[in-house]
């Protein structure tokens, strides 16, 4: 097909569209295009040199699940790839397209169906925003029972998507597949299927979660809900060694009574760059607990005790209280530092932190950049460590040489039988290299559901770049990074 044909073919598919969804809503936009491709990660300008290709044709926002299925089903009639994109806020290209195409902006299918406040399940959009969803519950005394510390931007599909497996709320009522009740799934031949907890056929909800898209896209969801507490407590301990600290955290995260609300552990640097004040200790243990009143207190009192026994310094109450405040931002303010914040996020068992922790500390500290960690805690025994360097966006061999230390750490999280928490595009020949057999389930279902491979290429099943080229390239980067 030839530039003209290609235009003319493109042309045509707006025209099929703005029969069904309105011209507002399908956009051809340079500007918005550009705005809906990226994601937070800011990667610098060399990296898209290599990726024009990827652009998308279209921008298109569907209002709800019938206009969504219409949209999959003329992409597939025109073999248009697709890219499924709620807030773009799980990073790593995860909601980037690759095969250009068009880019499905969830976010206009935004509304709440249905709250059942007796059986507390509440039915609504997939791309409703977390905070949205907060909001409306909150009139009928009801919560969420787990959702991600990015609450304010990012919506209940991406979290299904993604991973939902660590962030606020998990530790006391579990991870985003416990309280799924059923999900509406447009798949890439614009068919919709209703998938719930007792589903038997070709998909269920396991392949539904962490799928990133790449078997369609979730529609609405039902899930189940939690009432609202009313007394919130918070603690905060710095600890001189890892040791200690990792040590104190885990008391917390497997204490069976009263199970913390949001947990997380940072190092100084972490909580220097994240708030403008920090704790005096290198390492920073920070428990939230979220119950009824006298649980709480017994909560704030169990933990005090065993803060106690493990020599742990306790941060005033009004840092604390400030740091809860700041939770949805604390992640970003790293970035607003340096030009370029670069991260990996990791997803290690709880026995294997320390390990974990010791490679990070011998990699890392001959290195000049900026660095930080921060763990939160997740579901089955998992914790989310979130890795950042902090480089200048003018200093190439800066940036590649942190991506060459993050891929020595990957490759030690997988040796020790852990994993990357947010695989995405770029982390991708990760999975491939390192779960063969999770790889071969993975492409027998998505060449059932997409043969041609349209919606959401370049995730789990395919990469851009062969493992050892990165190796090659990651080994030059660190060479150069050294010589420099
Ligand atoms: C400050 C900050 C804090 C964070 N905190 C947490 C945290 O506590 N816990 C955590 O797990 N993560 C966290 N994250 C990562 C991220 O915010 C979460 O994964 C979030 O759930 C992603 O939602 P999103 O709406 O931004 O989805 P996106 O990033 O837009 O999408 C994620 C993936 O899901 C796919 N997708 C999105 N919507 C749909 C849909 N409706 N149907 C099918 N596929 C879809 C996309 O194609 C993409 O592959 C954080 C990120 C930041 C920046």
């Amino acid at each position: 097909m030839n530039i003209t044909q290609k235009l003319e073919k493109l042309d045509r598919f707006t025209k099929e569209v703005e029969k069904f969804i309105s011209s507002s809503h399908v956009s051809t936009d340079p500007y918005e295009i550009e705005a809906t491709s990226a994601d937070l990660s800011l990667l610098p300008k060399y990296h898209y040199k290599f990726k024009e290709e990827f652009r998308a044709s279209h921008v298109i926002r569907p209002g709800n699940t019938e206009e969504l299925s219409k949209v999959m089903k003329k992409c597939r009639e025109f073999s248009l790839p697709v890219t499924i994109r709620a807030a773009a806020t799980s990073c790593f290209s995860s909601s980037s397209p690759t095969r250009g195409g068009a880019i499905i902006d969830m976010r206009r299918m935004n509304k709440v169906h249905e709250i059942d406040a007796d059986k507390k399940i509440v039915r609504c959009d997939a791309g409703i925003s977390w905070i949205k969803l907060i909001e409306s519950l909150l009139d009928y005394g009801l919560a969420p029972k787990c959702y991600p510390t990015s609450y304010k931007a990012s919506c209940l599909g991406g979290f299904v998507a993604s991973a939902g497996k660590s962030g606020i709320g998990v530790l006391k009522y579990g991870g985003i597949r416990d309280a799924l009740v059923s999900v509406t799934l447009v798949k890439p031949d614009g068919s919709i299927e209703e998938i719930t907890k007792d589903s038997k056929g070709n998909l269920t909800l396991d392949n539904i979660v962490e799928s990133l898209g790449i078997y369609g896209a979730i529609a609405e969801i039902e899930m189940t809900i939690t009432t609202l507490k009313t007394s919130l407590g918070m603690i905060g301990y710095g600890f001189k060694s890892f040791n200690k600290a990792i040590d104190f955290y885990l008391t917390l995260k497997n204490n069976k009574v009263n199970k913390p609300f949001f947990l997380s552990l940072s190092n100084k640097k972490f909580e220097k760059l994240a708030h403008k004040t920090l704790p005096t200790r290198d390492f920073f243990v920070y428990a939230v607990f979220f119950d009824d009143p006298d649980l709480t207190e017994k909560a704030l009192a169990s933990s005090k005790e065993a803060a106690l026994k493990t020599d742990g310094l306790s941060v005033d109450e009004w840092y604390l209280k400030e740091k809860w405040l700041d939770i949805a931002d604390t992640e970003l303010n790293l970035g607003r530092l340096c030009r370029n914040p670069v991260f990996q996020e990791y997803w290690i068992a709880d026995e294997r932190c320390q390990s974990f922790y010791e490679m990070y500390h011998s990699k890392t500290k001959k290195l000049m950049y900026k660095n930080a960690f921060y763990i939160m805690a997740g579901i089955n025994g998992g914790n989310r460590i979130k890795i950042f360097g902090l480089s200048d966006i003018k200093n190439p061999r800066e940036f590649f040489g942190i991506k060459a230390n993050f891929h020595e750490l990957s490759k030690f999280a997988y040796g020790q039988q852990d994993r990357l928490y947010t695989i995405g595009v770029v982390n991708t020949f990760y999975f491939i290299k390192f779960n063969p057999d999770g790889l071969e389930y993975t492409k027998a279902l998505k060449t059932k559901l997409d043969p041609e491979n349209l919606v959401n290429s370049y995730r789990f099943v395919q990469a851009k770049m062969k493992y050892w080229r990165i190796q090659l390239l990651f080994f030059i980067a660190k060479w150069l990074y050294w010589v420099a």
